[in-house]
């Protein structure tokens, strides 16, 4: 299994990111992860890339591209699944990461996109700087990274839905019901991602589906 995350910060990316890795015994290749913690080594490209991440700001697409293009390669030798969270986050990365699995035989078979309103998000978000105190949880940067998610990360949706790997849900539930619908989808794509070719296949949208996975 292949899947690509989309969603805005706080929609849980990381948490649902880490239950398919262990569901589908596949790497987690988290890019915002692997920056923190070059940032934390204090490595050249962790100091590179520090004051991007403390403003919100992408890093340039070549770097986090370079270091997703290594991780593909490890996952190729560990057996090819993936789940990568983090990437892309805009066209230019969607485009160039599809090359990136072409060449490897690794594009993906879903993007995943977890989809919440920003008054909840920004909730969450100010929640987790308590309790994790990340540089860019901070208000004026959690809307910074909001704006760049809607101009620039959202519109990757529709191209992923044009190409018939998009399955949409909707996040603004607790973990384990989004994380019992997003197994549920992915194990009933699990048979079709190997035998139905992209170009035959139709996105799904499961935000309407929320009362038959719990939500009150
Ligand atoms: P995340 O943990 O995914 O919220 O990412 C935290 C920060 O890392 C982002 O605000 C960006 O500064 C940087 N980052 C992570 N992934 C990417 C990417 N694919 N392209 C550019 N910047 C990224």
């Amino acid at each position: 299994m292949r899947v690509l995350l989309v969603a805005p910060p706080g929609a849980g990316k990381g948490t649902q990111g880490a239950l398919i890795a262990t569901h589908f015994d596949i790497p987690h290749i988290a890019t915002g992860d692997l920056l923190r913690d070059h940032v934390a080594r204090n490595s050249e490209l962790g100091r590179s890339v520090r004051e991007h991440l403390s403003r919100g700001e992408l890093v340039p697409d070549g770097i986090v591209l370079d270091m997703v293009r290594a991780a593909f390669i490890e996952a190729k030798a560990d057996g090819g699944g993936y789940v990568l969270d983090g990437m892309p986050r805009n066209l230019a990365q969607a485009r160039e990461l599809y090359e990136i699995g072409r060449g490897l035989e690794m594009t993906a078979n879903v993007a995943l996109h977890l989809k919440a309103n920003d008054e909840e998000l920004i909730r969450r978000l100010l929640t987790r700087a308590v309790l994790q105190g990340r540089s860019d949880d901070t208000e004026p940067v959690i809307r910074r990274r909001l704006t760049l998610y809607h101009e620039v990360t959202h519109p990757i949706v529709d191209w992923y839905a044009s190409r018939g790997i998009l399955v949409s849900v909707d996040a603004v539930r607790p973990v384990e019901q989004v994380a019992r619908q997003v197994l549920t989808a992915l194990e009933a794509m699990r048979p079709l991602v190997q035998h139905v070719p992209e170009h035959a296949r139709r996105s799904v949208d499961l935000t309407g589906l929320g009362a038959a996975f719990g939500r009150s």
